[in-house]
């Protein structure tokens, strides 16, 4: 089932919605002026209220109403709203910086103009902003003013529609078929806020649509990392990063709407956008580097299935031209602290087939669960069963891949109509990822003779060790012990609890970093004629070698046995060797 997730609706007047152009592909929404919607950190305009904005710390206020979602669960939801402005606030190399202004009374409603940025979840009727407006079908919703003709914005709301949806928030609990994960939609929506519109590829948070359980949406893309610096970058972090532009013509007329599609020659995208009606687009803030584009025809308006229609990206691009062939890949080199330009040129016609629903990784071939949604696989996930359908797929003969590395790919196997759906064509194949696979947005590709289609990002490898936060420490270490998680509090290099050990170590050494007794620690030395035993503080199944030397000044650290795993709160190693003189001991903890 497709949940649609809302566009930026406008801000105060019905003449504010007629006077914007949301625009622009998945970067910016421009307004009829040309200017992209945005906050101004330093300065604010002059009319923004310092209860919106911070102008000492350049930081934007928000608030959240109290009474969250649920009775039962309500602290951990009002986390998970810190946790998404924080997560945005931590993208590396950008100004965007937040601040938790308190609480508001339950009861809320949108409002515009009442100089407060308020997060709340409608639970009892979906009809919002005084009347104005229905959410109704909308998981979230952002509402927006902005200055005019600056398009610098004023002030927001966010409202989660908890009248139609479940919501949960533990991020652990990656399989809930039935509610949604709040930090998914709710990070879509604090993009709407700093002035993003809608994504042309599958795997990123600003993807016009989420899906119950912990989705794509969750943990920011490529794509939204991109838009934060090229909007809000910080220092001189533009100078290190590459720009694509270009035109996209079609018997040399402007093509209104192409999805043009940036891929790392790694196989994972680094970014998309579609064109504006002068046929030209922009990618930006990229790293440095090889890449290949290819140009993409969204999907036609008519479409029973699709990935991506223009009115998805936003309304003004419901007109999109999607009478093109798919084209190849474009080898393309950007440098850094430049913007190469790249015109492309695509053939007029229908394309021979399109790819609109993705089967989800399955470990029975024979079960079967599609949507026109991404999914998602695991490194180290191995013999599961893959694949894409729609109503015109090849029966036959025809290449199936994924882009990228670590991939273990079957040959195609069909599931023509009426063998498993009816009016509908599938094709799957096995796939097993390596544990070291790269993390990132990958690409469903068939091929059949000279006829293409793609499902650009709506396969993410997820990584391993998830980081939302991007600061390097295990995000699950750190939503275990710090409320939010993206504290500072919760940072790699904190210590909070004052024992001397930091986030980072006490992450690797097991112990808890909110527990001035709990850390890595030496307790005793006993020497017998045996030797000498030596015990230290462990965690139950973790992994130490005990190392020694003679000279604490010089001299190489020796293994004393093998590594041993602990079973309890001490673990004990005896140095046979050393049965008299002075020996120097150190205990390494294993990852
Ligand atoms: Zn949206």
């Amino acid at each position: 089932m497709k949940f649609h997730n809302a566009t930026t609706l406008s801000a105060t007047t019905l003449i504010l919605l007629a006077g914007s152009m949301p625009g622009h592909g998945f970067d910016f929404n421009y307004n009829s002026s040309g200017n992209a919607q945005h906050w101004s950190f330093n300065p604010p305009d002059p009319s923004i209220s310092t209860n919106v904005f911070n102008r000492n710390t350049h930081s934007i206020r928000f608030f959240i109403a109290s009474d969250g979602y649920s009775t039962t669960n309500t602290a951990a939801e009002l986390n998970a709203v810190r946790n998404c402005f924080g997560q945005w606030q931590s993208v590396p190399n950008t100004i965007v910086k937040y601040e938790d202004a308190g609480l508001v009374a339950p009861g809320y409603d949108v409002n515009t103009s009442d100089n407060t940025n308020v997060v709340y979840w409608a639970k009892t009727s979906t009809v919002v902003n005084g009347g104005m407006n229905d959410i109704s079908g909308a998981l979230a919703v952002t509402f927006s003013s902005f200055t005019d003709p600056g398009n610098e914005i004023l002030q927001f709301d966010i409202v989660i529609n908890g009248v139609e949806n479940g919501w949960f928030t533990d991020f652990n609990d990656t399989d809930d078929p039935n509610n949604f994960f709040v930090e998914g939609s709710l990070a879509h929506e604090i993009g709407h806020s700093l002035g993003l519109s809608h994504a042309a590829i599958g795997g990123a948070t600003m993807l016009y649509s989420g899906q119950t359980g912990v989705d794509t949406q969750a943990g920011l893309s490529v794509d939204e990392v991109a838009f934060a610096r090229t909007l809000y970058p910080s220092g001189n972090i533009q100078t290190t990063l590459g720009n694509l532009k270009g035109t996209v013509t079609k018997s040399g007329s402007p093509v209104f709407g192409a999805a043009v599609i940036l891929e790392g020659t790694n196989g994972n995208l680094a970014g998309g956008t579609v064109t504006l009606a002068n046929g030209t687009y922009i990618l930006n803030s990229v790293p440095p580097g090889n890449y290949n584009v290819r140009v993409w025809p969204l999907d036609p308006s008519s479409a029973a299935n699709w990935l991506i229609q223009g009115q998805d990206i936003s309304s003004s691009f419901d007109g999109a031209d999607t009478s093109f062939l798919p084209t190849g890949n474009t080898p393309v080199t950007l440098a850094a602290g430049t913007t190469n330009t790249l015109n492309l040129t695509v053939t007029n016609g229908t394309p021979a087939f399109r790819i609109t629903l993705i089967r989800t990784p399955v470990t029975d071939p024979g079960s079967y669960s599609i949507i026109s949604l991404p999914t998602t696989i695991t490194p180290g996930q191995s013999n599961y069963t893959i694949g894409v359908f729609s109503a015109d797929l090849p029966t036959s003969g025809a290449t199936f891949t994924i882009t990228g590395d670590g991939l273990t790919l079957g040959s195609p196997t069909y599931d023509p109509d009426g063998s498993v759906f009816t009016g509908l064509n599938g094709i799957s194949m096995s796939i097993s990822v390596a544990s070291n696979a790269t993390p990132g947005l990958r690409t469903f590709i068939v091929q059949q003779g000279g006829n293409v289609a793609y499902a650009n990002g709506f396969l993410e490898v997820l990584p391993l060790i998830p980081d939302y936060n991007f600061d390097g420490l295990d995000d699950r270490f750190q939503r275990q012990y710090f409320f939010p998680f993206t504290s500072t509090n919760a940072a790699p290099n904190a210590d909070p609890d004052g024992d001397g050990v930091n986030n980072y170590a006490e992450y690797v050494a097991g112990t808890d970093p909110t527990d001035p007794t709990s850390f890595l620690k030496m307790l005793s030395t006993t020497t017998a004629a045996n030797g000498t035993t030596v015990v230290w503080r462990s965690v139950a199944g973790k992994q130490y070698q005990l190392m020694s030397r003679t000279d604490l000044g010089s001299g190489s650290w020796q293994n004393v046995g093998s590594p041993l795993v602990a079973n309890g709160a001490t673990a004990q190693q005896l140095d046979s060797s050393a049965t008299n003189g002075i020996h120097f001991y150190k205990v390494q903890v294993f990852p």
